[in-house]
């Protein structure tokens, strides 16, 4: 049987690219998404062949969305060969939190609390399929790391001792501490649980499946549609910033195919690996394993994070 990878948020971004360097590659794609006929035309727009792909509704921020996108996969009876959660929301401006339909902060339960809770329930899937390399990649980002130059701009992420989360992370708790409402905090700290999120799999499921858990950063993609609820001006000025002034910038093609590369490519095979690239911009940068944040390494603080999101999402 082909390869199959499941990807969330395909409609655009490193999403899209991702799908089509998978497809590229002979890969059968099912893409998670809440917009099935954006997607389809996003898919389109970049000449993603028809017969190389699939579209699953899939609303992370909501659980029973999750559960349900998990049943709809295995109906449709393809082994799963590889776990890719991309999709994400940053929403910088916002005043006041949104909440999930479980009423928890929407940030945290997009990024993290939809994540965690496909990837034990797909950890089952991964397992049964036959192949001999399985994998299963979060997206990352620099941001979550205040040791490197792009993850120094405050504020910065800290979950604390996960008071917000053990008091249940509904109104009028909105942040993972527990503290008052930031949303560019929130989105940091769904990302510092994603790192967390990966290390905790590698270090209770690798040894028993054999399955690789990674992460990576693929550079700055300043110019993908993340960026959609900042200012106008943020928008225009960030992508040349990030182009001339740090280098940190790639296009979302080159950022696509590293995804792909980390979940199809012999090198990347390591378990428990924080993928970065040096000379970020450049197709032919190297790729390494880079040191994750202080939080993000903290066995403890994974262990403490990993035990309340099962509550949260109703697993524990
Ligand atoms: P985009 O905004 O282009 O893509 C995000 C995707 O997530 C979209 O397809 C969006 O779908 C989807 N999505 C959002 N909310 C949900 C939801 N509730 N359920 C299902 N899908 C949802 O962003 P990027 O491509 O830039 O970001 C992709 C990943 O890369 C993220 O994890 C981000 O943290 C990471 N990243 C991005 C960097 C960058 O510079 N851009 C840098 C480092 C990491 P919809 O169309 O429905 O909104």
């Amino acid at each position: 049987q082909q390869s199959t990878v499941v990807i969330t948020g395909t409609s655009s971004g490193v999403g899209l690219y991702a799908a089509k360097a998978f497809a590229q590659r002979g890969w059968y794609v099912v893409m998670g998404c809440r917009d099935i006929p954006k997607t389809k035309a996003a898919a389109q727009s970049v000449s993603i062949p028809e017969d190389s792909y699939t579209v699953i509704h899939l609303d992370l921020a909501s659980l029973e969305s999750v559960r349900q996108f998990v049943k709809d996969f295995r109906a449709t009876g393809r082994h799963l060969d590889a776990l890719v959660c991309n999709a994400a929301i940053y929403m910088p401006l916002l005043k006041e939190p949104l909440r999930s339909p479980e009423g928890y902060e929407l940030n945290v339960a997009t990024n993290h609390l939809g994540h965690f809770l496909l990837c034990n329930l797909m950890l089952e899937d991964l397992k049964n399929s036959p192949a001999a390399d399985k994998r299963l990649v979060i997206l990352g980002t620099v941001t979550h790391n205040p040791d490197e130059l792009g993850g120094k701009i405050p504020p910065r992420p800290d979950l604390g001792n996960l008071d917000g989360f053990a008091a249940g992370f509904k109104a009028p708790i909105s942040m993972i501490d527990g503290k008052k409402f930031e949303p560019v905090k929130a989105y940091k700290d769904s990302k510092v649980c994603n790192v967390l999120t990966m290390r905790e799999l590698h270090r209770r499921y690798h040894d028993s499946t054999g399955i690789t858990f990674t992460s990576l950063y693929p550079g700055c993609v300043a110019d993908t549609p993340l960026f959609r609820n900042h200012y106008p001006l943020f928008q225009k000025l960030f992508p040349l910033f990030q182009k001339h002034i740090t280098g940190g910038y790639v296009s979302q093609e080159l950022a696509g195919e590293r995804v792909a590369a980390v979940v199809i490519d012999p090198e990347y095979k390591q378990s428990g690996a924080y993928w970065s690239w040096g000379n970020r911009q450049k197709k032919e940068g190297k790729s390494f394993v880079q040191k994750v944040s202080p939080q993000a390494r903290d066995d403890e603080k994974a262990q403490k994070m990993w035990d309340l999101s099962e509550k949260l999402v109703g697993i524990g």
